[in-house]
């Protein structure tokens, strides 16, 4: 049941309740009341016709005494006269005069038999009568005089006018009906003479009194439900229905600021918090809405505040994998893995330190807004809040307090390690003002793996790029390195008008070494050459495998004196100590060497290559252990 039917309900009993039970109370008072009412009515009509009755019977005696006075002493003639005299004037419906001996001596009218006189109770007759005795002057009884008025004639249409409602039933002593206005069942007469309850009746009764024989009962038909209650119940009907019309108004204008609430609520937990709820009302639902709306701008501003930091932190890894799939440029790639770790949390500043091959030093790789720190800071592992973390692996959160290291003093600090297969190969270092959190600790894991990555990759592809351009046994560059080499050589050579010369060197009875002591030895005799000839040579000559046993020196800014000098001291190099480590058996060993010069013998590196290799030929041929300078040299051997 939703709220808005409950809330209607309520609305609706509260007001039907009292109003139906009012109108219950009032439909079973009003008819009580009612016909109180009407009993009190036809109480006071039964007495206001008991009073009529009571008259008629005074006007009886009245008449049956001028009936007397008439006819006494007169004779029979006149007392007739007379009486219909009185009968004619309406004074009464029968008037009859006797004499002592019960002898009629005057009568008019229909005269009722054994009339009683009215000031009884009457049993039985329909005539209302006066009995007078007369007495003679001299008080001996001279008869009787009556006056009667017939029940049933006109004087019960002057009772019945006594009455304006209801019906008059004149009742003798014994409960007879004497006159009615209508045909009332005996049973109610009787009801209404004893005062015994009845249903559809109401009554009043006057019982016979002095002066007035009869019972009245005055009968009305019982008010069961007047008009008014009919009106009422119309009423009460009509208040229900509007009733639960203002219920279902007001219920649905209680309730639909709660749905606005339920729609928008729904609204927000969607993801739009672009709109709020309107505020209609100052009451509770209005501040409800208001705290609502407060509500929602504040998710709106955090959510915003989480978009920025999102798009931040997006843009820093969008950044660094563009750096990390364009260049393996690892000073660039460090930077730009710092820059991003600092965006991407409170930090204001930070630096990479990486492990120094020999693993005891971390050494500055990167750094950025530290202008305190020395661009060339070395850590000991273990000092330091770097070293600590370079020796134990394991992040550091908290403050640096006073570094001894040259690390930013005072400062907060958050420190990964930077870890290469669980190996441990720098630290990235993060300061701040404010105190860093758990969330700026994982965001800046996921920058020290990516700087991992980048230093791992930047290795591999050093060590790559080393194997695609070295020799595999000896570690001399290989044929492919020189080529690139003095290609490059000769044109800076060419550009700045210097010399440059090429010595190509061969072992002597190479072959045999390789059959009397195995190849295994000939490859270590190949690796010892090379190192001799290293120990020869300057930093900026390149020493290549040229190929097999062959082996070619490019010297930059040398010309063709140095390139002799140059042999004649490898030639020394060699042949001055037998080759082989201590408890092998020592192999004694020469070398020749024939040497070019640009731009004397050639100004193409092929050309030139060649011109060398001729001139070691000549050294071979000369019996080895030489070496030769190409034709044309100025310095003749
Ligand atoms: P020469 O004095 O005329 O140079 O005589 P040589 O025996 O040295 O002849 P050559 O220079 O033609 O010999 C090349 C020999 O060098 C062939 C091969 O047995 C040996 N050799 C070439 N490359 C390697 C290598 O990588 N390892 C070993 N162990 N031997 C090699
Ligand atoms: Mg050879
Ligand atoms: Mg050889």
């Amino acid at each position: 049941m939703t709220l808005r039917w409950r809330l209607t309900l309520a609305f609706v009993l509260v007001v039907v309740v009292p109003l139906v039970v009012g109108a219950v109370i009032v439909s079973k008072a009003l008819p009580r009341e009612v016909q109180r009412e009407q009993r009190g009515g036809a109480q006071t009509s039964s007495r206001l016709v008991a009073q009529v009755l009571r008259d008629f019977c005074d006007r009886a005696r009245a008449t049956a005494e001028a009936a007397g006075r008439a006819s006494a002493g007169a004779g029979p003639a006149r007392a007739q006269i007379a009486v219909s005299s009185l009968v004619d004037r309406g004074l009464a419906d029968a008037v009859q005069v006797t004499d002592p001996k019960g002898v009629v001596v005057a009568a008019a009218g229909s005269q009722p038999t054994a009339p009683t006189d009215c000031a009884r109770a009457s049993t039985g007759s329909h005539y209302l009568s006066a009995v007078i005795t007369l007495t003679t002057s001299a008080g001996k009884p001279a008869g009787t005089a009556v006056a009667s008025f017939q029940v049933d004639g006109s004087l019960f249409d002057s009772v019945r006018a006594a009455v304006a409602d209801g019906e008059v039933v004149l009742i003798d002593a014994n409960g007879g009906v004497i006159a009615g206005t209508r045909a009332v069942s005996p049973a109610v007469v009787r009801a209404a003479f004893t005062g015994a309850a009845q249903k559809n009746w109401v009554s009043g009764f006057t019982p016979p009194s002095t002066g007035q024989p009869y019972g009245v009962a005055v009968l009305l038909p019982a008010a069961q439900g007047p008009g008014v209650l009919l009106d009422a119940t119309l009423v009460v009907l009509l208040a229900i229905a509007l009733a639960v019309v203002i219920a279902v108004l007001s219920a649905r204008a209680t309730t639909r600021p709660l749905e606005q609430l339920g729609v928008a609520a729904a609204r927000i937990a969607s993801g739009d918090l672009a709109s709020g709820i309107e505020v209609t009302s100052k009451d509770e639902i209005g501040r409800l809405a208001t705290a609502f709306n407060l509500m929602t701008d504040e998710l709106r501003s955090y959510v915003g505040q989480l978009e920025a930091s999102r798009d931040e932190l997006q843009a820093g890894l969008a950044r660094l994998g563009d750096t990390l799939s364009s260049t393996h440029d690892l000073d660039r790639i460090l930077h730009v893995v710092l820059e991003s770790a600092v965006a991407s949390t409170r930090a204001t500043s930070g630096m990479v330190l990486l492990l120094t091959p020999s693993r005891d030093e971390l050494v500055m790789a990167a750094s950025k807004g530290l202008d305190e720190v020395p661009l060339d800071l070395r850590v000991q592992v273990g000092e330091g809040v770097s070293g600590r973390v370079a020796q134990s692996g394991d992040a550091y959160k908290g403050f640096v307090e006073q570094s001894r290291v040259g690390e930013l003093s005072g400062a907060s600090v958050i420190a990964v390690p930077l870890k290469s297969s669980g190996t441990v190969i720098g630290v990235l270092d993060l300061f701040g003002a404010e105190g860093f959190d758990d969330a700026d600790l994982a965001t800046i894991r996921t920058f020290a793996s990516q700087a991992t990555v980048a230093v791992d990759n930047v290795l591999l592809h050093e060590e790559a790029q080393r194997l695609s351009i070295t020799d595999g046994l000896t570690g001399l560059w290989n044929y492919r390195y020189f080529t690139m080499t003095v290609a490059k050589e000769i044109e800076r050579a060419a550009r700045f008008s210097r010399p440059l010369a090429l010595l190509m060197l061969d072992l002597d009875h190479f072959k045999g070494v390789n059959d009397s002591f195995g190849h295994q030895r000939g490859d270590a005799v190949l690796i010892e050459l090379a190192g001799r000839i290293r120990g020869e040579v300057r930093d900026v000559d390149t020493v290549a495998r040229y190929g097999g046993e062959e082996i070619v020196v490019i010297l930059p800014e040398t010309d063709a004196e140095g390139a002799a000098q140059l042999a004649e001291r490898i030639c020394v190099a060699v042949r001055r100590r037998p080759f082989g480590e201590p408890g092998v058996p020592p192999i004694h060993l020469t070398v020749s060497a024939g040497g070019s010069v640009f731009p004397h013998h050639a100004l193409q590196a092929s050309a030139l290559l060649q011109r060398a290799d001729q001139a070691l030929y000549e050294a071979k041929r000369a019996g080895r252990d030489t070496w030769r300078i190409a034709n044309g040299s100025s310095v003749a051997h």
